[in-house]
């Protein structure tokens, strides 16, 4: 089977890259919501490319552009805010980077495959250097770029690429996927709603006992809010424990990446293996970089969840329809439950400039102005 048909929910978009990957364009535009599947659906399309059976799913080619380690295959995401254009050539993950990239032989015979992901965070000068390779195409590359914002791409960009669309994925959708794949069916509506209907984010919530970490810990947070200022400043440095334990994890599961390539009586790394690890490292040091942050905006969002679910309830709205269906969203009027979200929309917003280094600030604030709400959502 081709390992496009392993992406779910997207049957238009699949068939049409089914065709593509005999003779691609040299450049597409992945394009669709968060969590519709773009992502799954550019790494299959790569292991399409570079394998040379079209995607059989089972080659070491289609193995390892699943698991973005094809030596033919280069990843660019944001670093920070930002896609940015680079010093020169060997600055890594940046525009200039990738061009002095597109222009060298491949490593292995066969395409090149640049997948760009959240393209739309290339900051002009970047997408300025981008276009350059983009209408003058060097032969045997392929750019995948993917975004969920596609109209903020300078119109240049966008013209340069087919665009493959993606479509929101239905609740239900996502739900009987999650089951097919082994969750039980509480726990996949769960983790849907939880995730926004995200699939990756359903996936992993629903995958893993730790998998609603983030939540547990931004109740407990909000149950020390409850105690008023003083607790307001240890639900602030409850959140950011947690938020550094997440970190951790991370590195246990570099170490866990890292073992096949690792020599088992010595513990080094083996030499042939080196550009992986490489690869495998840089990566969790840009993952790493924004755990913390991560982590945060999911525990925020989440109360801001629960808080939805409380203005859900105050309108009288059915239970059925609230997120945190395994949680009683509390009692609170609809003005107060109003407030609680706007504030931590605000402390969401905060958190995402990077430029706003003090973190535990923008907690004890958001955690500040809750003190009043917390005891009726969180001893609910
Ligand atoms: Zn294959």
């Amino acid at each position: 089977m081709n390992i496009l048909r392993s992406v779910p929910g997207q049957p238009e978009a699949i068939w049409f890259l089914e065709k593509a990957a005999d003779r691609p364009h040299h450049a597409y535009l992945f394009a669709g919501p968060e969590g519709s599947g773009k992502q799954q659906a550019a790494r299959a399309f790569a292991g399409a490319l570079l394998c040379p059976r079209g995607g059989c799913g089972e080659c070491r080619d289609c193995r390892l552009a699943l698991a973005d380690r094809h030596p033919n295959l280069v990843v660019v995401e944001p670093e920070g805010r930002d896609i940015r254009v680079g010093l020169g050539p060997d600055d890594h993950g940046t525009a200039r980077w990738m061009v002095a990239w597109a222009s060298r032989t491949a490593p292995e015979p066969g395409w090149k495959v640049f997948r760009v992901e959240q393209a739309d965070r290339m900051t002009p000068e970047a997408a300025d250097v981008l276009l350059k390779a983009l209408e003058e195409p060097t032969g045997g590359t392929v750019f995948i770029l993917s975004s969920a914002r596609p109209d903020e791409l300078p119109e240049t960009v966008r013209s340069r690429c087919q665009t493959v669309t993606f479509h929101p994925l239905a609740e239900a959708f996502v739900v009987d996927t999650l089951v097919n794949e082994g969750a039980p069916e509480e726990r996949a509506l769960l983790a849907t709603r939880v995730a926004g209907g995200n699939l990756g984010r359903a996936r992993r919530i629903a995958a893993d006992d730790r998998g609603l970490a983030f939540r547990e810990a931004a109740l407990e947070a909000l149950d020390e809010a409850g105690r008023g200022p003083a607790g307001a400043l240890a639900a602030a440095d409850r959140l950011m424990e947690a938020a550094k334990e997440y970190q951790k994890g991370l590195g246990r599961d570099l170490e866990a990446a890292l073992e096949p390539f690792t020599d088992p009586e010595t513990g080094a790394p083996v030499r042939q293996f080196r550009a992986e690890i490489r690869r495998l490292e840089e990566r969790h040091v840009r993952r790493e970089r924004r755990a913390e942050r991560d982590f945060l905006d999911w525990s925020l969002l989440a109360l801001e969840a629960v808080f939805r679910d409380s203005l859900l309830s105050a309108a009288g709205g059915d239970r059925d329809w609230s997120i945190n269906l395994d949680l009683d969203g509390g009692r609170l009027s609809a003005r107060d439950a109003a407030r609680a979200v706007e504030v931590l929309e605000e402390a969401r917003e905060a958190l995402a400039d990077e430029t706003n280094l003090n973190v535990r600030l923008i907690l004890e604030e958001a955690f500040l102005r809750l003190t009043d709400v917390a005891p009726a959502v969180a001893s609910a």
